[in-house]
Formats: structure tokens, C-alpha cells, sequence
């Protein structure tokens, strides 16, 4: 075969120089046609467009043609054509045709068909090759660039926090444990408990369930920070939103109080979501059809709004701000929790939000994002800065459509007493703590920040319904495959 540089199909696609020769490498996804001409759709990863090779038949071995099956990996040499058929403006005319990889074809499990999201999730190994997971796959790509080029520009700088930690203050009884002890032969204490003195790192280690404390360090210093990091949760909720390994990005800004926190989450927000109607318009249109298609036997006021639509709306509009207590008033007076109609009735001030409150909120109140502020201090976390009134914290919770939380912050407490306090009062050992207290003792200042699940907001942009369907691998209770 002729040696002529790979062009990617993406690029392909936009050439307009017919007649010059080019190699295109792929993976093939039909092929039709009959003895004079045959037509293969070629998908290489680069965009959800297929490029249509055409072969002459009588120019080509009859066994070489029988090896073009759709899995397939082959490369093509071929003319740049303009495409008489409807569908796409290039084709290329088959000059030289290398099977690179033949495909098992009665064994492949993905045929020139609808599979069903299940299904493909017990094949996640090659779930890529689908137009959805690819669409998915470029999106995400898109998204964690547009992150890092928001924060860039905004003069934050990245900081790596670790993912092993000895610190459990977060989430007690939610953390995975990692040791190098031998489950056979534990050392132990004369207590007859686990002596991790003996351990790798000689005390009890887990995988990290956020990187906000190691980042409030490096904001005291470095004034705006942000982390972007793999994170665990060993919480048992078999939900479409939860999941035991997931991707957070948490900014921290020191001198920044809570109404700044806002204003960085919303803009945040605003800038991902139109990096994504600029940069993945393709793969948004693709997969607007693929869910108006799945919604196509639900009823009207059942159906969500058409993906696009639902991503400018949101980008065009204010959030609204108001808190909790606002917030309960309101689902405590609606005919959703007088008729019963939440799994959890709403009594007062207190109560937890689940996320029914929170979409009924978003989608059925407001109709638009929401941010709920100044929870009562019981349902939050340790580090939140208390308010005046001394029973609520200066928490945030931004709540979307589709998705309830998508980002989860606070002012944090800069006072060392009043922090100490409350880490007495929850039971928190404040003496392992001593370095993260130190920031308050040494030059203090307000500071906030917020941690957005990564995946949540793939959810959003891409309108999936399932959080295991927007990370390639996805790790949830008894499931840990591929
Ligand atoms: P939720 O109440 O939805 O379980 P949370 O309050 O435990 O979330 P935070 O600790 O505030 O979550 O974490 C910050 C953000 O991380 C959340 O707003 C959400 O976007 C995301 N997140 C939290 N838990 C998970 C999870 N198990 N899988 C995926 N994303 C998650
Ligand atoms: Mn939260």
C-alpha cells in the first residue's frame, strides 16, 4: 500500500479539494451495496460522522472484500470526491483497501442496530464504538478542558491534593480504607483491635472523599485555587446520580465570602455550558435526537425540554437565590407535600432536602436553577461558617433541573475558636486536625469555595439519564468491571 499521511475524518469531512488522494484509518460501522459498488460507513473516533468509502468490487480481491465487516479495523487510500448521495458532502473512491484488524463478526456484540443503555453498560469495553458513547466521550473531553481554561483565565492555579488520607472528618463510615495489611493475619493491639501502627503509612489510611481541606491550605497562600481530582464515596445509594468514584473540581478563594461564592458557581456553570454549544454542537445535536427519541411514548408534560433549547435557557437565565428557610416555606405550602405526594413529607425547619424537594424546586416552582443558602448547621458539615443566628451555616447548594445538587459549598469558618467549637460539638478529634486549624491561627482570612461533581454535570449537558452512562468505567456498589 501506498504510503500517504493519515488524515483524521473529522478533517476529511471539511476539505473541499476533490481529486487529491487521501489515507483515512477506521473502524467500519455498516457496509452495504451490491456487485458494482459498495458503500462503508468509516467512524475513527475523531467526530459522530461517518466517512463513505466507495468500492468497485471488480478493482479488489474478493476475500479482502469479505474481511470489510462492520468492527473492523482497515485502512483506505482513495480519491477526495464530492458525494452525489444524500448525507454528506465528501466521499472517498477506494484506490487501496488494508484490513488492519478483522472483527469476529458472528461474536461482536454490537450490531448496525439500537442497543439498549443496559446492555451496553455490560459491554463498557466497547461501548465507545457507539455514536452516544462517543458523542459522550468527546463532550467530557470538552468539558475538562473548558474547566481548566476557565479557571486559567480567572488566575486560579491547580493544586494536586492527595487521594490517600488519614483525615476522617467528612464522611464517617462512607470512606474506602486503604491497607496493605494482610486480612489473614491482622496485627493486633492488647485491646484485640487492629494495631495500624504496623500498617503502610503506620496509622489508618482511605481514599479521599473531597480535596476542599488540603485546598483551603493552598488558598491561604495562593489566594484562588482549584483542584480537579478523582474522588470516592463508599455510600451504598444505588441511585442514577451517585456514584463510588467520581470526578470533583472545588475551587477555594480566599477573601471571598459566600455571595462571591455564588457568583463564581453560576458564571462557572454559564461558561461550561456554552463551551459545549460552541465546541460539541455536533454531538449535542446527536444526542438531542437519540433522547427525544427515547422519549417518544412518554406523554408531553412528562418529556424533558429539547437538550440544546435546555442548555441555553439555563445559560440565558439568573439563578435564583434564596434560603433554605425560604425554600421549606414554599415545599412545606405546596399541593405536592399537602396531597402527600413526596416520599418525604416536609414538617419544618430541619428536615434534610432529598432530591424530589430539590427537582420540584428547580422544575416545577422556579423552573430554573436554584441556589439554596444558610442550611440549618445539624445538616451540614463541620467547616461551614455559622451565621449570627447560631442554628444555620453559610452553605450553598446550586440545584438543577434533571439533577438536584450539581454543586455543594460554603463560606467556610476562618475563627479558630468558633471552628473548634463546632468540631467539639460533632465529635470531630481536633487534635489529628492541627494543620488544618493552623490556617487560622497563622494569618486567617475568609475565605469559600464549592466542589461540582463532574458527572453531574455531564448529566446535564448530555441529557443522559444515568450517571453510569457518562463515565467510561463506572464503579457502584458490586460493580467493579473492566
Ligand atoms: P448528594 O446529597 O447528592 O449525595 P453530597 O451533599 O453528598 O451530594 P457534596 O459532599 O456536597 O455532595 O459533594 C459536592 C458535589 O459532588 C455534589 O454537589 C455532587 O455534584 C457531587 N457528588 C457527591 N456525591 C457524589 C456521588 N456519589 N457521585 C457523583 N457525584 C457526587
Ligand atoms: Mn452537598
Amino acid at each position: 500500500m501506498k504510503h500517504i499521511g493519515r488524515t483524521k475524518i473529522v478533517q476529511i469531512l471539511t476539505l473541499t479539494d476533490f481529486g487529491i488522494e487521501v489515507n483515512v484509518k477506521g473502524w467500519v460501522r455498516t457496509k452495504r451495496g451490491n456487485k458494482q459498488v459498495l458503500f462503508i460507513a468509516l467512524n475513527d473516533g475523531s467526530c459522530i460522522h461517518n466517512l463513505q468509502i466507495v468500492v468497485e468490487p471488480d478493482k479488489f480481491d474478493e476475500h479482502l472484500l469479505k474481511r470489510i465487516t462492520t468492527g473492523a479495523s482497515v485502512s483506505f487510500n482513495g480519491t477526495l470526491n464530492k458525494s452525489n448521495g444524500s448525507g454528506q458532502a465528501v466521499e472517498i473512491l477506494a484506490s487501496e483497501i488494508e484490513i488492519l484488524g478483522d472483527c469476529d463478526v458472528d461474536k461482536y456484540p454490537l450490531q448496525p442496530k439500537r442497543h439498549s443503555l443496559e446492555f451496553l453498560r455490560e459491554i463498557a469495553h466497547l461501548r465507545y464504538r457507539t455514536n452516544t458513547f462517543g458523542a459522550i466521550a468527546r463532550i467530557r473531553h470538552a468539558m475538562v478542558f473548558a474547566v481548566h481554561q476557565f479557571f486559567t483565565q480567572k488566575g486560579f492555579v491547580n493544586i494536586h491534593t492527595p487521594i490517600i488520607t488519614s483525615s476522617d472528618c467528612e464522611g464517617a463510615g462512607e470512606m474506602f480504607h486503604v491497607t496493605t495489611l494482610d486480612f489473614n493475619n491482622l496485627p493486633l493491639t492488647e485491646d484485640g483491635t487492629i494495631n495500624y501502627n504496623e500498617d503502610f503509612f503506620g496509622k489508618q489510611t482511605n481514599l479521599t472523599v473531597s480535596g476542599q481541606l488540603e485546598g483551603e491550605l493552598a488558598a491561604m497562600a495562593m489566594g484562588d485555587i482549584y483542584t480537579f481530582g478523582p474522588t470516592f464515596r463508599a455510600e451504598n445509594s444505588n441511585t442514577s446520580r451517585h456514584l463510588a468514584e467520581f470526578w470533583m473540581i472545588e475551587p477555594e478563594m480566599a477573601f471571598a465570602d459566600l455571595n462571591d461564592n455564588m457568583d463564581l458557581a453560576e458564571e462557572f456553570l454559564k461558561f461550561l455550558i456554552k463551551q459545549a454549544l460552541i465546541g460539541c454542537e455536533d454531538d449535542l445535536l446527536f444526542l438531542s435526537n437519540r433522547l427525544k427519541e427515547e422519549e417518544k411514548d412518554k406523554k408531553e408534560e412528562e418529556r424533558s425540554m429539547e437538550l440544546i433549547e435546555k442548555l441555553k435557557f439555563v445559560h440565558s437565565n439568573d439563578f435564583v437565590r434564596l434560603t433554605y428557610t425560604e425554600a421549606i416555606a414554599i415545599l412545606k405550602d405546596s399541593k405536592y407535600n399537602k396531597n402527600g405526594k413526596f416520599k418525604y413529607n416536609i414538617t419544618g425547619f430541619g428536615n434534610d432536602l432529598q432530591s424530589e424537594h430539590e427537582r420540584f424546586l428547580v422544575e416545577k416552582h422556579f423552573k430554573k436553577p436554584v441556589i439554596l443558602t444558610d442550611y440549618p448547621k445539624g445538616i451540614k458539615s463541620f467547616y461551614m461558617k455559622l451565621n449570627d443566628d447560631n442554628e444555620t451555616v453559610r452553605a450553598m447548594d446550586v440545584l438543577f433541573p434533571q439533577i438536584g445538587e450539581i454543586i455543594g459549598g460554603s463560606q467556610r469558618e476562618e475563627n479558630y475558636d468558633k471552628l473548634v467549637a463546632r468540631m467539639n460539638e460533632m465529635g470531630i478529634p481536633s487534635h489529628d486536625m492541627q494543620w488544618y486549624l493552623d490556617t487560622r491561627r497563622f494569618g486567617t482570612a475568609i475565605h469559600s469555595g464549592f466542589g461540582l461533581g463532574f458527572e453531574r454535570l455531564m448529566l446535564f449537558i448530555t441529557g443522559m439519564s444515568n450517571i453510569r452512562d457518562v463515565i467510561p468505567f463506572p464503579r457502584t456498589p458490586k460493580n467493579a468491571a473492566f
